[in-house]
């Protein structure tokens, strides 16, 4: 990790030649195709995905490749570099198919295709080989992109005629339960979305999304993300816990849910609900306000505009949320400490990565001393790396 790459300019492994490579593992046949998905980073809007609201992530450099062979009988066969085992998984019965291990994220778009109602009794079966560059675990949605490849590739492939909504679901729902992971639709939609030098403002209340300018590189601008490494025992139960207090902040403001509040509504929340409660509200409510902010911000002013309502972020995760760890405050603190336009811990909380908004000339440094002040803390060493808006699914081959 101390090695990682802190430029995009490192030389770029060719990995849709691996996972093309990869399918000799699988068959001989020749290879049909090759297509890839990215994975993601939220720039802003956390915890609002399953309040109904706004989130603003965008597609990353960093996609999973899945190279394609069709076969002749009705068998879909996958093979990943990753974990360097094959599955297999008949066509006939996938209804009643059961699901383990990291196969579900493949054969679960599968599944979910089926249980749309998407007719798979004509297709025939492939062999799938998944090479990636996103690292698994870092809060950088490698579950999506493979999922995203996946679905994309089986489109086409398969002639499905589905637009990205319907691709999006389907992956959900595979992660949902496939995997068994009660994630919301913000990532799959990021990474089938994605434009490059765009972020995806996704409303979840209807799932309409709109490009957002993003140009780092024109202003001399890059993303750093610090992940901390820290996975805490607690994060499921915390996200859970964070879940039924909105539900709960909703209901008592006689609300579906929390997008049915504007921050007009937040003294009257004061008076009504528990401290905790309305904290929780005020951070949802405040949040999908920022979100619209932070895209209006980049509309009018660009990249840099957006340093303030990226810390105000944090800082409503960490006092009002209450999501944050010491980790996270300090590498935001940090980074800005280094000059960061704006900072802010990403993901659902309890560990994971923050990210900053870095002027070039100052990533060196403030990567370097991010990783001196977790050493001085006592805290495990974070890896730092930087991530560019890039662009959705394609097909590479
Ligand atoms: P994140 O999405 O933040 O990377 P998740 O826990 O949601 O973390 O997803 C990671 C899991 O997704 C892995 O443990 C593995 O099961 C599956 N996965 C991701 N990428 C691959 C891959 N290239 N090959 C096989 N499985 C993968
Ligand atoms: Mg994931």
């Amino acid at each position: 990790d101390e090695e990682a790459p802190m430029s995009n300019e490192a030389p770029a492994r060719d990995i849709a030649a691996e996972a093309a490579t990869a399918l000799t593992h699988l068959t001989s046949a020749p290879l049909t195709g090759v297509w890839s998905a990215p994975g993601r980073v939220n720039l802003i809007g956390e915890h609002t995905d399953y309040n109904d609201g706004l989130v603003l992530p965008f597609a990353i450099e960093n996609r999973t490749w899945c190279a394609v062979s069709v076969r002749e009988d009705r068998l879909v066969r996958v093979y990943s570099t990753f974990s360097q085992e094959t599955r297999e998984l008949s066509l006939d019965g996938i209804a009643d198919a059961e699901f383990d291990g990291w196969s579900a994220y493949v054969f679960g778009v599968v599944w979910a295709l089926d249980e749309q109602g998407v007719d798979l009794s004509g297709v025939t079966g492939v062999d799938l080989a998944i090479a990636s560059d996103v690292p698994s675990g870092a809060g950088l949605s490698s579950s999506a992109a493979i999922e995203c490849a996946v679905a994309t590739a089986l489109n086409e492939l398969w002639d499905l005629g589905l637009d990205s909504g319907q691709l999006a679901k389907a992956c959900q729902r595979a992660e949902n339960v496939a995997v068994g992971a009660p994630t919301g639709i913000m990532d799959q939609t990021a990474s089938l979305r994605g434009e490059q030098g765009h972020a995806v403002m996704l409303d979840c209340e209807n799932l309409v999304s709109e490009l957002v300018p993003l140009p780092l590189e024109e202003e001399g601008l890059t993303i750093l993300v610090m992940n901390t490494h820290v996975e805490h025992a607690h994060a499921t139960g915390g996200y859970g816990e964070r879940r039924a207090a909105c539900e709960r902040g909703a209901e008592a403001m006689g609300v579906a849910t929390l997008r049915g509040l504007t921050v007009s509504d937040l003294p009257r929340a004061q008076e009504l609900l528990d401290d905790v409660t309305f904290r929780r509200v005020k951070h949802v409510v405040t949040e999908n306000e920022r979100v619209v902010e932070t895209a209006a911000a980049l509309r009018a002013d660009g990249p840099r505009a957006i340093g303030d309502l990226l810390l105000a972020s944090h800082a409503s995760m960490r006092d009002d949320f209450e999501i944050s760890v010491p980790e996270l405050d300090l590498a935001v603190d940090t980074a800005m400490a280094h000059g960061a336009v704006g900072a802010r811990m990403t993901g659902g909380g309890f560990g994971g990565s923050a990210i900053a908004v870095m002027p070039k000339e100052r990533l060196e440094e403030a990567s370097k001393a991010v990783k001196a002040a977790f050493a001085d803390a006592g805290f495990t060493a974070p890896s730092t790396f930087t991530v560019t808006p890039s662009q959705g699914p394609r097909r590479d081959v």
